[in-house]
Order: structure tokens, then sequence, then C-alpha cells
């Protein structure tokens, strides 16, 4: 089945050639103009992932990533134009999988559309659902429980990171052990992508027993 890529951007010549780059990579592409409507977009006809910019015309990108995450898991990646550390940062706190920064190649968006559809249809050849220390990791619901407690549902690359963490339960793992498993890709991306993660799992999941390796990276405690 052809994945849908939506390209949430106001600018039509990127919005032109991200079409044709698309097209031409076997995705079908969709654009729409504000943030506004990729909300309606998301909730009755929900793409594959969806590509965010943070300048928009109403809403701006990181509300509408905000407004998204409302109501659907679906992969996001930021595309900023600001090139500073707390745009991104922020972008990952409210829950997108990844950023690309502007100016950007086609190549290397491409590459990390498919990196994070590559994570998210992998699931379905996982086993489905890990134990670790009374918390209960769902692949299939795509939720995580700590005995009898509700539900949590974590965005999409949290829901991977911590499940690459439990299966490997006892191992310590470095960031970039973590980044190349979880993010399908070694050299785009930054570790402190992985620490962000982390703050929010342990933000969202109160006791996950996530501990920080000082120097090396995180491990996921077996007992
Ligand atoms: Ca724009």
């Amino acid at each position: 089945m052809q994945d849908t890529v939506l390209l949430v951007e106001d600018d039509e010549a990127i919005a032109e050639m991200l079409a044709q780059v698309f097209e031409k990579s076997g995705y079908r592409f969709r654009q729409c103009g504000s943030g506004e409507e990729a909300v309606i977009r998301v909730k009755t006809r929900p793409p594959s992932v969806v590509l965010l910019d943070i300048g928009l015309p109403g809403i701006d990108g990181l509300e509408t990533c905000r407004q998204i995450r409302q109501i659907s898991q679906v992969p996001i990646i930021m595309l900023t134009a600001r090139d500073t550390e707390v745009d991104k940062v922020v972008g990952l706190e409210i829950g997108a999988d990844d950023y690309v920064t502007k100016p950007f190649s086609p190549r290397e968006l491409v590459a990390r559309v498919k990196a994070v559809l590559r994570r998210s249809n992998d699931v379905v050849d996982a086993p489905l659902i890990v134990e670790v220390g009374g918390w209960v990791i769902d692949s299939g619901r795509h939720h995580v429980r700590n005995g009898d407690g509700e539900p949590i549902t974590p965005t999409a690359k949290e829901f991977d990171l911590l499940r690459y963490l439990a299966e490997n339960a006892g191992l310590v793992l470095s960031r970039s052990q973590l980044l190349e498993a979880v993010w399908g890709y070694d050299y785009f991306g930054e570790t402190r992508t992985v620490d962000v993660h982390i703050r929010q799992l342990r933000k969202k999941l109160d006791g996950i027993p996530i501990e920080t390796i000082w120097g090396v990276g995180y491990r996921m405690s077996d007992t």
C-alpha cells in the first residue's frame, strides 16, 4: 500500500518541489496551507506521516502539532527555519518525532520519512507485549500501563524508544545506539533528541525504571 505524506506549508514553491520529489519516490503526496486545515485532514483522512512547517499563516506549526497530538499518534516531522535549540526541543516536547532545518535537501527529508515509517511499520512484526518491572508495554494497542493503572499513550517515537529499552532491559545503551535503533539513522540526528524523549517518558510514565548512566547513556532496570 502506498504511504501518504501530508505537507503543511504555505510556501507554494516548497510544496511543488516536495510534491515532485515524494511522488517520484513512490509516495502519495497531499498538501494544505494552514494548521487549522491540517488538524481536520488528520481527523478525516489520516496520512501516514505529517511534514509540518513551523511558520504558518494562522496557528503556527507548534500549536498545530499540539492539536494533532490530542487526536492522533501519526508520525510528525517539523520543518523549521529557525535553527535554534529552543525550537527543536519545544517541537520534540510537544510530540513531534523529528525535525529538519531549512534549507534542507529533499533527499534528506525523504530519508527521514522512510526512517519514521520503517519504525512505525516494524511494530507489526515485533512481539506485541513486553513486560518490565510491573510495566506492560502493549504494541498492539500502542499504550503503556503500570499494573492495573490507566493506559497511557506516548507519541510514536517515545513508544518506540520505550519498547527498545524494555526489549533490552538490564543493558546499558548509548545515546547513539538508541538514535540508530529508534530513529533509523546515525548521523542526521543529534543525541539531544534522545534526552528530550527520555525526559518526556519519565514525565508521562511516573516511576518508569529508566536509569541515566552518566557519560554513557540509559538503562531500563529489569528488576
Ligand atoms: Ca511557511
